[in-house]
């Protein structure tokens, strides 16, 4: 996958597009693998890099979403547990099962999670993991050592699965650009062009250049996350707001935090939320909230009550609490939520079904879903964009389609840090075949540095920016510019007493 060769055939066939999708997240990128691989011509806009919305910021879970069954949801959680099926068996180096323990502190909590999951698993039917079953006090303890000991009759055991978000993004971009589409990141839809009174392209900007591009196709479709309602006010400045959103934010420690590749399951903290701790690329991720009200921003930022939060109701369920000083990083998303007509306030009970909007235009719009479900979302996107464009009707066949044959990892070669879990390949992997463009890209995304460890990130990027600079022909200014950036970056997932290198430096001079 090659920038500079997309961008060219962007331009060059400007004019003779079928679907251009704007949004590379999970619900766009998905979307421009199913129609690429159904033949039919198609570009994708992003305006930052592939995944850097909320895509690169979620739970990392594959899952049906247990907890909707208690609102009723069956449809959602069996037509995710669907999903997490082929999702398992068709990107098997990015999606890995997991097994969760819900434990139990009160006699009858076992019963009550083992009859509920005993139901998730039915639902899942022939594309199961495991069977749930249930563990006394000293089999849990025994899969968790670090899981509080007092008051602990044991637990209930299931699977689920689990993946690296911004790995899988990416390797669907690179899977739509085999099919033969044109994905494009860090170029942003400007405005959308009409011709009598039908919407008929796009007008975009390369964020790296500054260059113009203009492109006419036969539907655009707008898979732009939070950022829906802002697209849909190109086409009509008086479109009513479609999207809520809510920030749920991650805190990430240290593996010993379960010591473990068990993850945990909080059903309901005492406020009827849903807990995870989770073990993830040898750290720990806890999360998450559900904070209603906050800006829309590409790179949102946690509140500090947000971190509080889950410091104190994690730590109620683990023998060695965590404390802010053990945080390594901290990470916010925004869900893009399809707000209900009349809805209350409440955006923890506003279901995470996903819709599609037709605008009188022609606009396609489609909002909400999970990054479980974004292949089925894609495939119903691309059913309604093929007949709003009058193309052709093809079968979609995403279902069979293998993703990231190539993992990253060591595989023997020379670190980029003591404490990171990545080589100097990866890093060169990332610009020639990945199209990493920043010093972010590759820091945030086609590794996972940032996420796992703010201060060693921090540490390496510059020698990060060098390597990069080498590869793609830039010079010092190049270097600076990358740096200054990517610090500013950082600084959102630097827990709050946490300081960065240079600015302790300056302090202590
Ligand atoms: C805290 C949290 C935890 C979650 N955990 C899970 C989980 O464990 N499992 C799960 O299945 N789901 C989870 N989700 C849900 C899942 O992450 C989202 O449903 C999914 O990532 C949304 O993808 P998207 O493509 O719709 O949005 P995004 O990923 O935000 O993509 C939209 C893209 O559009 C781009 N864009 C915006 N405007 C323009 C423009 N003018 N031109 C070009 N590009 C533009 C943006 O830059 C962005 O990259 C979680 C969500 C959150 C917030």
């Amino acid at each position: 996958m090659n920038r500079e060769s997309l961008l060219g055939r962007l331009k060059s066939d400007g004019d003779s597009w079928d679907v251009i999708v704007i949004g590379g997240g999970a619900t766009g990128l998905g979307i421009a693998l199913d129609s690429a691989s159904r033949g039919y011509r198609t570009a994708l806009l992003e305006q930052a890099d592939f995944g850097e919305g909320t895509s690169s910021r979620s739970t990392k879970l594959v899952h049906g979403g247990v907890r909707y069954l208690r609102g009723g949801e069956v449809g959602l959680v069996r037509e995710s547990l669907r999903e997490r099926g082929l999702l398992l068996k068709n990107a098997p180096t990015l999606v890995h099962p997991m097994p969760f323990l819900v434990p139990a502190y009160r006699w009858y909590e076992r019963l009550y999670y083992g009859i509920g999951l005993t139901l998730y698993d039915l639902l899942a039917g022939k594309l199961g993991i495991n069977s749930t079953g249930h563990l006394d006090r000293g089999e849990a303890l025994e899969r968790i050592p670090n899981l509080r000991k007092e008051g602990l009759y044991g637990g209930t055991l299931y699977w689920d699965g689990q993946f690296d978000d911004a790995r899988l993004a990416v390797a669907i971009a690179k899977g739509a650009a085999d099919h033969g589409a044109a994905v494009v990141n860090h170029c942003r839809v400007e405005s959308l062009q009409r011709e009598d009174g039908k919407i008929v392209g796009v007008n975009a900007r390369d964020e790296l250049t500054g260059d113009e591009v203009s492109l006419r196709s036969r539907v655009v479709v707008n898979a732009t996350g939070v950022f829906s309602d802002q697209v849909r006010r190109m086409d009509n400045s008086e479109a009513k707001a479609i999207i809520k959103t809510s920030q749920g934010i991650h805190l990430v420690l240290d593996g010993d935090f379960l010591g473990s590749d068990h993850a945990i399951m909080i059903p309901s903290t005492d406020d009827g939320r849903v807990l995870f701790a989770i073990p993830w690329l040898n750290r720990v991720v806890i999360g998450t909230t559900d904070t209603g009200g906050v800006d829309i921003e590409l790179r949102p930022k946690a509140l500090e009550d947000e971190i509080e939060y889950l410091l104190e109701h994690m730590g109620r369920y683990l023998a060695r609490a965590p404390r802010l000083e053990d945080v390594r990083s901290v990470f916010a998303g925004l869900r893009p939520l399809v707000r209900p007509a009349g809805s209350s306030g409440d955006t923890s009970r506003i279901s995470r079904n996903h819709e599609i909007f037709v605008s009188e235009g022609g606009l396609m719009t489609i909002a909400g879903g999970k990054w479980t479900t974004y292949r089925y979302m894609a495939e119903e996107a691309v059913d309604r964009a093929a007949e709003l464009a009058g193309l052709e009707s093809r079968p979609c066949v995403t279902g069979e389609i293998e993703l990231g044959s190539e993992g990253v990892g060591l595989s023997g070669a020379e670190r980029i840090g003591d404490s990171l879990p990545y080589s100097w390949n990866d890093v060169e992997r990332a610009v020639k075949e990945e199209m990493a463009m920043t010093v972010d890209d590759v820091v945030s995304r086609r590794t996972r540095a940032l996420f796992l460890d703010v201060k060693a990130a921090e540490e390496v990027a510059p020698k990060i920016a060098e390597r990069m600079a080498d590869l793609l022909g830039k010079g010092d200014d190049w270097i600076s510019a990358q740096l200054a950036s990517f610090e500013d970056i950082a600084s959102a997932y630097r827990p709050p007493t946490s300081q960065s290198p240079s600015s302790a430096e300056s302090e202590g001079s």
